[in-house]
C-alpha cells in the first residue's frame, strides 16, 4: 500500500454518505483556495497526523458496524494513485466508498471509477466567478469534466452548491440548476453558507445568507428542474 496523508478522521456519521453509516477520512492537500473554506488546516499537502496503517486496522475493526467510508479533504484525489490504492483496499473490506470532491482531477476520477461508489461533487459558482472564489482559473472546466466523467459512469452522485452570497446570486443558482438539468443530473443539494473566516470588509448578513431559502418562486423553479433537490438550511 502506498502511503496517503490523512489529516483528520470522523469515526461515525449519518450525513456524509446517503443512507449509510460511515466514517470520513480527510486527506491533506487541495489545489483550490476557496474564500469560504472551513478546513484551511488541510490545504497544504503536508504529512497527516494519522498513520494510514493504523487507520486501516481501525477500519478492519469497524467491519459490520459501519457501511461506508468517505474520502474528503482538502481534495482527496490530489493524492492520486496513493488515494485510489487505499480506497481499493478499504473497499475490499466490504465498505462502500464515497468521495467528496471539488472535481479538480477528472483524469484521476476516471481511474477511480471502479473503486468509488458514490460522489458528492461541489459546483461552486458560475464559470465567471470560479477564479475569484477558488483562486484557480481552470477549476470550473475541470469540475465540468469530472461531472461528465461521473455522469458517464452511471453511478450515484449528488451535486452540491453552497450559497455564499458574496459569490452566488439567485439568478446564478437558477443558471447552475438549468445547466445541471440539461446534463441530466438528478440529485442536487443546495446548502446554506455558514461563515467561518470572513474578512472584515467582506461579511455577510443572515438575510443575505437566507435569501435563497425563503424565495418560494426560486425553490419551485429549481425543484421543477431537478428530480431530487435537497435544501440544506
Ligand atoms: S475545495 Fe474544499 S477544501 Fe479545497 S479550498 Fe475549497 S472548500 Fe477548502
Amino acid at each position: 500500500m502506498r502511503d496517503i496523508q490523512i489529516g483528520g478522521l470522523v469515526s461515525f456519521t449519518t450525513i456524509d454518505y446517503p443512507g449509510k453509516l460511515a466514517a470520513v477520512l480527510f486527506l491533506t492537500g487541495c489545489p483550490l483556495r476557496c474564500a469560504y473554506c472551513s478546513n484551511p488546516h488541510l490545504l497544504s499537502p503536508r504529512d497527516g497526523e494519522y498513520d494510514p496503517a493504523r487507520v486501516f486496522e481501525w477500519l478492519q475493526s469497524r467491519v459490520g458496524k459501519l457501511e461506508a467510508v468517505v474520502f474528503s479533504g482538502g481534495e482527496a484525489l490530489m493524492q492520486s494513485d496513493a488515494a485510489i490504492d487505499y480506497m481499493r483496499r478499504v473497499r475490499e473490506l466490504g465498505f462502500k466508498i464515497g468521495l467528496h470532491t471539488n472535481g479538480f482531477y477528472p483524469e484521476t476520477l476516471k481511474r477511480a471509477i471502479d473503486t468509488i461508489d458514490w460522489v458528492g461533487l461541489d459546483f461552486k459558482a458560475t464559470r465567471e466567478k470560479y477564479p475569484d472564489l477558488t483562486g484557480q482559473h481552470i477549476a470550473y472546466d475541470n469540475m465540468i469534466r469530472s461531472l461528465d466523467v461521473w455522469l458517464e459512469s452511471g453511478k450515484d452522485f449528488e451535486v452540491r452548491v453552497t450559497c455564499d452570497p458574496r459569490y452566488i446570486t439567485k439568478s446564478d443558482l437558477l443558471e447552475i440548476s438549468q445547466l445541471l438539468s440539461g446534463r441530466g443530473v438528478k440529485n442536487l443539494a443546495i446548502q446554506k453558507y455558514v461563515p467561518h473566516f470572513e474578512q472584515e470588509n467582506q461579511t455577510t448578513t443572515p438575510a443575505q445568507r437566507e435569501q435563497f431559502f425563503c424565495d418560494n418562486e426560486l425553490r419551485d423553479q429549481i425543484n421543477n428542474q431537478i428530480e431530487n433537490v435537497i435544501w440544506r438550511e
